[in-house]
């Protein structure tokens, strides 16, 4: 009698973003270690498995399975069978089954990983100093993919044809680079070359080196990078650095700052742990972080802010910049102007930016698909997305329920686009402040993109209320397809919903600068209750008016004076503090007429404004170079001062509707600036006083709607001390609090609320 093994198959299926990243060779490896036999195979949803062997062998495949998936891949569902035994004699990766690849997720772009990265210092090595190094765990792809199926045919490196040895490598599924569609070396691959800023070719024996030698000299070199464009100066030399900010017409705006490694970067910012990982991930994002010790950086990086951007080096080319050691940090910031979409192309480049950048190092591998860096920061003991771009587009959004395709086109500032599909949610890279030419036509190609490499026929389109909206203009011209105006705080608060996989209502905290009101006002300190179907707007901030419209954005003492002339009438102008004392009389009086008539004067219940105003008056800043500028700086000098001592704000009743009136708290921040109240102390006083009646509020709407469940969104929520206090105020009396994470809690992310809802519509 002779024993015989019990043999056991199993039929696994699996998906989520299972190809392009190493999962095939994973699982021969881990198949091949259990003595098991069958095959996989790439399929439309991810991969087919089939595996047989002795029965514990393959428990303890399925077991590790999971665990030791490539750290790119992501899985959705694993789905196991019982199979009939099939007898194989080995383990065997089939080719793809059909030419049917719609379902599969191209992976977001990667930093180079460490593996790559070895090779790439290590003299012995064949790429040793190759700018292009990259393996199945690393390198480009959503940047460089023209069309799916995502094969190197159908991406910018099919113009490379493989050597034989990068070829052997590529099929060899026990090498690191088997279907590295990407990969290439110093013989086969793309290379680079240093220009002059005529786009004159530099005869240089080694580009790289000479761009090292450059910057080390304080040139601004514009650099080709995996999405875009960067332009790079040495971040310790101050002429420099003041040169590029004004060449770039980019008055104070925070650089980000690349560095070497963590350390080099604790040089000059506080790192927390999370914010440690966050800088080594696979996407490797700029994060915000707070600034420390300042001498270690040129003074015009980040005037007047707390916050620095900082990354680490990405790319093998970044890593050579760095490999002299002849500078301790670069200033790396978009390669463009102002607000401009990045530069992508090399005689475009040089085109747009011959005037802001000295030399330009480019390549030959071309970026099809523009992504900017990614913004994250640290808030409440999570990663936030500020600008989800590069690195994480296009991984999905994925949602607790199945949508029908929706397409949806976002807002006007920080624009991004997103198409859903099942129950994925496709949120497009940043693609910026559509009122510029160059902007509407990044946001038509990436709409264009989106669809093509998805395979989405979108049958909704959704879009803001707002009738100047360049997306909403783009919207009202298409055809063929159902289309929903979205109010712009409704689709905020279904962008937390969403992103926090809730249904049903909630009530809703939707707090920014702008957005459509169905009154035709600027909305912007919103209290909602909601759901996709609909909402109602329960409480806000008063109206104020907004004299000059948007030029009262770009000048916060115009929302001073409205403010003080509403609380005090003419009276303002007697008030004994250093900003009515500072005022020009004769243009004061303009103003105020301005405001009594009415004209060009929309009413506003923002947040932002009401942050512009407090800001002007207690000396901040009176007019703004770059977005939110006052809010961000009026968080920045806070001090902290014990608990309880907030501005009084009052809350009435107006039909029906809780009105937030900032009467007494604007007495009280009179009375404190002329008692010569510290600053530090005036906007802590100011934020607990907001902090306090926004808790207030809740729990009048919770009374009124029975809701305890409450989102938070909308850019306001950028300001740490707002978010993170008010999250933990309403936790305390019992709310239950859903933030963003995954999605901007600006307008970035408002797409995202527009699918849901318009996927809810019913005439
Ligand atoms: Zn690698
Ligand atoms: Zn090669
Ligand atoms: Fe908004």
């Amino acid at each position: 009698m002779s024993l015989v093994t019990v043999l056991m198959r199993k039929a696994i299926e699996i998906a989520g973003i299972v190809q392009g990243v190493g999962f095939r060779p994973f699982i021969y490896r881990l198949a091949t270690e259990n003595h098991l036999t069958g095959f996989i195979t790439n399929t439309e949803a991810g991969v087919s498995i089939e595996v047989e062997g002795a029965t514990p062998e393959v428990e303890a495949f399925l077991a590790r399975l999971p665990k030791e998936v490539p750290p790119l891949a992501h899985i959705t569902s694993i789905a196991v069978t019982d199979w009939p035994s099939n007898h194989d004699i080995d383990f065997r990766i089939l080719p793809s089954r059909s030419g049917d690849t719609r379902r599969v997720l191209i992976s977001p772009d990667v930093a180079i990983c460490g593996d790559c990265l070895t090779e790439l210092l290590n003299p012995a090595d064949r790429r040793f100093r190759y700018p292009f190094i990259n393996c199945t765990n690393c390198g480009p792809r959503y940047t460089i993919v023209r069309d799916i199926p995502y094969d190197r045919a159908k991406t910018s490196m099919a113009a490379f044809l493989m050597c034989p040895e990068c070829q052997r490598e590529y099929d060899d599924p026990r090498n690191r680079r088997f279907h590295a569609q990407p990969n290439a070396c110093g013989i086969c691959g793309p290379h680079v070359e240093l220009w002059d800023n005529q786009g004159r070719p530099i005869e240089v024996a080694d580009p790289i080196q000479k761009t090292v030698e450059l910057l080390a000299a304080g040139e601004i070199v514009a650099i080709k990078g995996l999405g875009g464009f960067h332009l790079a100066v040495d971040a310790m030399n101050e002429a420099s650095v003041a040169r590029l900010r004004d060449r770039k017409r980019r008055v104070e705006k925070p650089f980000a700052i690349m560095a070497p490694s963590l350390a080099a970067i604790e040089n000059f910012c506080r790192l927390d742990d999370i914010s440690r990982d966050l800088l080594q991930s696979p996407a490797h994002p700029i994060v915000l972080s707070e600034k420390t010790q300042l001498e270690h950086l040129a003074p015009s990086v980040a005037p007047f802010n707390r916050y620095l951007g900082v990354f680490l080096p990405y790319t093998p080319l970044h890593h050579l910049l760095f490999a002299g050691e002849r500078y301790s940090a670069l200033v790396m910031t978009s390669g463009n102007i102002s607000e401009e979409p990045i530069a992508i192309d090399n005689a475009e480049a040089v085109e747009r930016l011959h005037a802001l950048a000295d030399y330009f190092l480019v390549h030959n591998r071309d970026i099809l698909l523009r992504a900017d860096d990614s913004v994250v920061r640290v808030a409440g003991g999570r990663a936030r997305q500020v600008r989800r771009s590069r690195g994480y587009v296009p991984a999905p959004i994925f949602l607790s329920q199945e949508l029908p395709p929706v397409l949806a086109v976002g807002g006007e500032m920080k624009n991004t686009i997103c198409l859903t599909r099942g129950r994925e949610a496709f949120l497009s890279q940043h693609i910026g402040d559509l009122e510029n030419l160059e902007s509407y036509k990044f946001f038509g190609s990436t709409v264009a993109g989106l669809q093509r490499i998805l395979e989405v026929e979108p049958k909704i389109l959704a879009y803001d209320l707002h009738p100047d909206y360049f997306s909403t203009r783009w919207a009202l011209g298409q055809v063929g397809m159902e289309r929903v105006g979205v109010q712009h705080h409704h689709a905020h608060i279904a962008s937390c919903m969403a992103e926090n996989h809730l249904d049903g209502r909630v009530m809703g905290f939707a707090l920014d600068g702008t957005g459509y009101g169905l009154d035709g006002n600027v909305w912007g300190g919103e209290v909602l209750a909601c759901d996709y179907r609909g909402f109602e707007r329960l409480a806000h901030l008063q109206y104020i008016p907004m004299p000059g419209g948007t030029a009262a954005i770009v000048e916060p003492r115009r929302m001073a004076i409205s403010y003080l002339f509403h609380h005090f009438g003419r009276e303002l102008l007697a008030l004994d503090i250093p900003f009515v004392r500072g005022l020009n009389r004769r243009r004061t009086e303009t103003l105020l007429e301005v405001i009594e008539r009415g004209v060009n004067s929309p009413l506003t219940s923002s947040t932002g404004r009401l942050f512009d105003a407090v800001a002007a008056m207690a000396g901040v800043r009176e007019q703004i170079n770059y977005e939110a500028q006052a809010a961000i700086e009026l968080e920045a000098v806070m001090e902290e001062i014990p608990q309880g001592v907030g501005y009084p704000f009052a809350i009435r009743d107006e039909e029906g509707v809780w009105i937030i009136d900032s009467r007494p708290m604007f007495l009280a921040l009179v009375r404190d600036i002329r008692a010569g109240v510290p600053i530090g102390i005036i906007s802590r006083r100011f934020h607990s006083g907001f902090v306090d009646v926004l808790a207030r509020t809740a729990e009048l709407v919770r009374e009124r709607t029975r809701l305890d469940r409450v989102c938070l969104s909308g850019g306001s929520f950028q300001n740490c001390f707002l978010s993170e206090h008010l999250q933990t105020r309403l936790e305390r009396n019992g709310f239950q609090v859903f933030t963003h994470a995954e999605v901007p809690c600006g307008d970035g992310g408002i797409s995202l609320g527009q699918a849901l809802i318009a996927a809810h519509h019913t005439d």
